[in-house]
């Protein structure tokens, strides 16, 4: 399928290699050429003397040999000292220290032997003429060649640099596509867990790419365009590689951030560049990741910086309407925000087909556990669905990390499997952070945290309509002081009774320490923030509030001044404004109310549950059924009594 790209990759290996080979040999050429020539500086490196100090030097028998070198007009003496050194003067003046063997050269100019002599010069048995000793010759043969050498490979690969920067320019365009092809691991359907609607979907798609005929045949035409929709993380890449898998098909992957670049234009012809190769390498898939980088709604919201990505689209567009949809290409792309997509993507013979990714729920995460358990060494006993119940709300990406992360930690407390203690351990990790153990809590601010989430516990556990608690701890994660976590079901709609339990469990942290401590702390911020936005909520996009009545308010636009995130329209008055304030306020209010109500009646069971938590830090299954229904002991009902007296004593002084 992929031949032609599979047969030109080993003609370019060998390239490569050439190329380094010849690397390799300029280099050892200069290295050699350098050691050389340091060796003949070194043996010119030599003391000067006058042809005076020679001649002395001849005459008192201090010379061993003579070489006459009549090409460069010099000569050269070897001394012979015996005893200590003995000390002449240099050409320079410098007197200097010479010991036997030491060489020594005079400038002869044009005299030769017998001129020599005739002036006085003792010549010793050993002498010659013009013998420039083999090794330097060669050296000095090496000093000339080198150069050449280094300046004729320099050449060479400036050349070549100019040819591939030249390449580089004109490739500027091209697609960055990556081809994808049977050599990485092949990802199938079997590796995406739930999702079947879309799975049921694509594998129309597959069908297609394997046996066009069957569908020309008959004329059904193929979308031309799948998009994949759904919150990060739920395996919308994941599929995308699946369908390839299946297909057996040339898989081009880009992202659309890919196509924007500095230049305008660039980003279009990489989008021509990409639906040639794919209609080249037919029949085959080309996926956009995040497309909404590149298809966001144009508008004008700053001149100038849209004009790129909207002639990329532009592109994306004309390309899509461009190929016949039997030639066997199929377009995927993913993206988490289809709101912000342009229409003209969505239109009939671009992306018609829209496949949905949702957060999987407690089934589905349990395949995905499983799924992902696979490759992982478990403990034989483990139980994946309870996690599966655990992480509500968790993606599949969320989820592959959980798994992850427990093993990490299981390798750090030097267990060779994964156990249910690693994996409830990354639960908490990922919700609220890794634990801050070496945190010196003082022991109020401990007191202060147990009663409020053994509040937030209790309330929850004695209202209807909230999940079930599954665990309690104060130790501190992240920038939490402790936390309450529930056992979430899967739901598809909240009821406003669902609402309003749950406003009472949010608040009941704030409720308990107020009633046990009577003022609060910083603590209860996040809860009280989340507390007002959902009854914001309730009365904006729901219509539950019985004042306000049917209808929403706030219109979400796409994009806001300068197009920085979503941004939102004010479609009513600011007396309604005021009436959303007053009721968001009475929903919080009223909570509040419910929750003090139901901790005041139960007051002694608060008391023991913060006692527990105190010593026991986390109190979850069995340990924490009984805490909040085994019979009290006297000691709390009474430590309740107490707290009470206080509280009433303090309120009284108040007023
Ligand atoms: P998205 O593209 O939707 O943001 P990805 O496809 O990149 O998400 O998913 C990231 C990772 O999460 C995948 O590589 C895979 O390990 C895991 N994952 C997500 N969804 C699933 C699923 N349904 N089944 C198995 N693994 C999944
Ligand atoms: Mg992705
Ligand atoms: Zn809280």
């Amino acid at each position: 399928m992929l031949s032609d790209k599979m047969n030109s990759r080993p003609d370019k290996f060998r390239k490569v290699k050439l190329r380094s080979t010849l690397f390799l040999l300029i280099a050892a050429a200069a290295v050699v050429g350098l050691f050389l020539s340091s060796c003949v500086t070194t043996s010119s490196n030599q003391v000067t003397i006058n042809l005076s100090e020679a001649i002395a030097l001849s005459k008192s028998g201090n010379i061993q040999s003579v070489v006459v070198n009549t090409s460069s007009g010099s000569m050269t003496v070897k001394a012979s000292v015996t005893g200590a050194p003995l000390t002449i003067t240099d050409t320079s003046g410098n007197t200097v220290q010479v010991k036997n063997g030491d060489e020594l050269t005079t400038n002869i100019d044009s005299l030769n032997i017998a001129d020599l002599e005739t002036m006085g010069f003792v010549l010793p048995a050993d002498y010659s003429t013009n013998a420039a000793s083999s090794g330097s010759s060669i050296g000095s043969v090496l000093i000339v060649i080198l150069p050449l050498l280094l300046f004729i490979g320099l050449i060479y690969f400036l050349m070549r640099a100019g040819r591939s920067a030249q390449n580089q320019a004109l490739s500027f365009g091209r697609s960055r596509a990556r081809l994808i092809s049977g050599d990485r691991p092949r990802v199938t359907f079997a590796d995406v867990a739930g999702a079947e609607e879309a799975k049921e979907d694509l594998r129309e798609v597959v069908e297609f790419l394997k046996n066009r005929s069957k569908f020309q045949e008959i004329g059904a035409t193929i979308p031309k365009g799948v998009l994949l929709v759904g919150p990060p993380g739920t395996g919308k890449t994941l599929l995308a590689r699946a369908v390839a898998g299946e297909a057996n098909a040339p898989f081009f992957s880009v992202s659309g951030s890919e196509f924007v670049e500095m230049f305008v234009g660039v980003g279009a012809s990489r989008v021509r560049d990409l639906f040639e190769q794919a209609k080249r390498n037919s029949p085959a898939i080309i996926f956009i990741d995040e497309i909404d980088a590149v298809g966001r709604l144009r508008s004008g919201a700053i001149p100038g910086s849209h004009e790129e990505r909207e002639q990329t689209l532009n592109q994306i567009l004309v390309e899509m309407d461009g190929f016949d949809p039997n030639i066997g290409v199929v377009v995927l792309a993913a993206t988490n925000r289809v709101d912000v997509l342009d229409p003209a993507l969505l239109r009939p013979g671009r992306f018609d087909r829209r496949v949905t990714l949702d957060r999987p729920n407690t089934a589905e995460r349990g395949a995905i556990l499983e799924i992902h358990a696979k490759t992982k060494k478990l403990e034989k006993s483990l139980d994946l669905a309870t996690i599966a119940k655990e992480t509500h709300g968790f993606s599949g990406a969320d989820l592959a990390n959980l798994v992850n992360e427990a093993a990490i930690l299981a390798v750090r407390r030097n267990k060779s499997t994964i156990g249910m203690e690693e994996l409830e351990e990354s639960i908490d990790r990922v919700i609220a952070g890794p634990e801050r153990k070496s945190l010196r809590v003082n022991p109020r601010d401990r007191e202060t945290t147990a009663y409020h989430e053994g509040g937030h516990a209790l309330v929850a556990r004695m209202l209807p309509n909230v999940d079930p608690v599954h665990k309690i701890s104060i130790v501190a994660r992240g920038t939490m002081g402790g936390y309450t976590r529930l056992l979430t079901e899967d739901r598809y709609f909240m009821t406003a009774s669902q609402f309003k339990d749950t406003l009472a469990v949010l608040l009941a942290g704030h409720a308990a320490e107020k009633m046990m401590f009577s003022e609060v702390s910083t603590g209860p911020h996040s809860d009280i923030r989340q507390a007002t936005e959902i009854a914001r909520r309730m009365v904006t996009d729901y219509g539950m509030s019985e004042k306000l009545g049917l209808r929403t308010f706030g219109r979400e636009t796409t994009s806001s001044y300068l197009g920085i995130g979503p941004g939102e329209e004010k479609d009513y008055s600011e007396d309604v404004a005021k009436q959303i304030d007053e009721e968001v306020h009475s929903i919080t209010e009223s909570a509040h109310q419910i929750a003090t109500k139901v901790l005041q009646e139960n007051k002694p069971r608060l008391v023991y549950l913060a006692e527990k938590l105190l010593v026991k830090e986390t109190l979850e299954g069995p340990e924490l059924e009984a805490a909040f229904s085994e019979p009290l002991p006297e000691t709390a009902a009474k430590a309740a009594k107490e707290s009470t007296a206080q509280e009433a004593s303090g309120s009284t002084s108040k007023n």
